[in-house]
């Protein structure tokens, strides 16, 4: 028998491990031991998708016609509505043939458009710390993957200017997001209008995942990169209804953007998937077309729930700026721990689940990431937890910076 036999791929072999993997592992065992765990580890947004929306997918059940194959690019119906969106919301036409392409969940796209753009060895710039499929998509097609290192002292942003020449000069690819996961950083409209011109003097097709487009507060509006001029011409920005809808389990989202690299894309997919459900398709455009009060009552929700948790970390001893966007909040580790071991305290000590920022690349290394996916009665337990064990973040040992 071959040695190797049952080895699989390379590509395979290549991948960190996926932290939320070891975690759910360690929960398990925690949950095995009679622990109640409050878990704020993963980006799961709590609760249902809209009565609307769930009454529009009972209703495209009963339809005869939802129950083959959809159509490969999607549904014409989701695509308008989704171009519709676009243009309420930034002022941006889109051609809804052309220049939309739903997906199964924003990740399945961020994943895939590495596979269909990248050829091996070829450069790939993407941000540590980041969400993990946009490193691990690049690393699964064989890019050469180029880490932009995030810093607080660079408020969480990209420094363009760090970048070396020779490595610009090679990049096909450049992901970024913001509003930022795990950061919760936000940027300022420059920082886009200095991302484009970069990226067309480079000739670098620039992948923007604006996955919390509404979950933002105290009047902010997060930034397009289609709405920035030029950024059409060079780019694609990934959407998901996951977030803001509570539709994670639904697996749908869809990318916008430069019709080429649309087309690239759906055609790497017309070779993997048959597309999403046209029954969740008809939901999904109910969702886009809900009134604006449904999102202000989303963004209330995780404006309290973060009010909440900043004042209850301040007494801890975190002095944490309130959160423009997201549903996190990135949080510095107690002083001389990894941020494993400092999540795995927390889960050992108090049974609250926050995600190491270590799992979003080196760049995250003495953060964790804590979701605000519980209500305010919940965060209050955790926090009383924190207290009890004498879990608290001290300046002083820190040194002034
Ligand atoms: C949650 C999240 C996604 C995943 O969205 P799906 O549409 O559920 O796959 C993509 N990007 C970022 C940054 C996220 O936080």
């Amino acid at each position: 028998m071959r040695e190797n036999w049952i080895a699989p791929a390379d590509r395979l072999g290549s991948l960190p491990p996926y932290v939320f993997a070891r975690l759910d592992e360690l929960k398990a065992r925690a949950r095995e031991q009679g622990l109640d765990l409050i878990d704020l580890g993963m980006g799961n947004p709590d609760g249902m998708a809209p009565r609307p929306v769930i009454e529009a997918a009972i209703a495209a059940f009963e339809n005869p016609l939802v129950h083959g194959y959809p159509p490969f690019e999607g549904t014409a119906d989701f695509r308008h509505a989704i171009t519709e969106w676009y243009k309420r919301c930034y002022k941006v036409d889109l051609d809804p043939d052309s220049e939309a392409l739903p997906l199964l969940g924003s990740k399945e796209g961020l994943t895939h458009l590495a596979l269909a753009y990248v050829n091996p060895g070829d450069v790939v710039l993407v941000p540590s710390p980041a969400y993990p499929a946009h490193f691990r998509g690049p690393l699964i097609a064989g890019a050469d993957l180029q880490t932009m290192e995030l810093s607080a002292e660079g408020n969480w942003l990209i420094d363009i200017q760090a970048i070396p020449e020779d490595v610009a000069r090679r990049a096909k690819l450049l992901y970024f997001n913001y509003p930022n996961n795990p950061t919760a950083a936000t940027a300022p409209r420059e920082f886009f209008e200095e991302m484009v011109a970069f990226a067309r003097h480079y000739e670098i097709l620039l992948v923007h995942d604006l996955c919390y487009a509404e979950l933002a507060f105290d009047g902010y509006q997060p930034t397009s990169l289609l709405e920035i001029p030029g950024g059409k011409e060079i780019g694609v920005e990934f959407h998901t209804l996951s977030k803001t809808y509570n539709m994670a389990g639904w697996r749908v989202g869809f990318a916008v953007g430069k019709s080429e690299i649309i087309q690239g894309l759906r055609t790497l997919k017309t070779n993997l998937d048959y597309g999403i459900f046209s029954a969740i398709q008809a939901a999904a455009q109910t969702a886009l077309q809900l009134p604006d009060e449904y999102v202000q009552r989303v963004q209330q929700r995780y404006r309290e729930r973060r009010d909440f948790l900043l004042a209850g970390l301040a007494e801890l001893g975190w002095s944490v700026a309130p959160t423009k966007a997201t549903m996190y909040l990135w949080i510095p580790c107690s002083v001389g721990m990894t941020s494993a071991d400092f999540a795995l305290d927390l889960l050992q000590k108090t049974g609250v689940v926050v995600t190491p920022g270590s799992a979003f690349g080196a760049g995250g290394e003495g953060y964790v990431r804590v979701s605000l996916i519980a209500d305010c009665d919940r965060l209050g337990e955790a926090i009383n937890r924190l207290k009890q064990a004498g879990i608290r973040y001290d300046y002083s040992t820190v040194g002034v910076s």
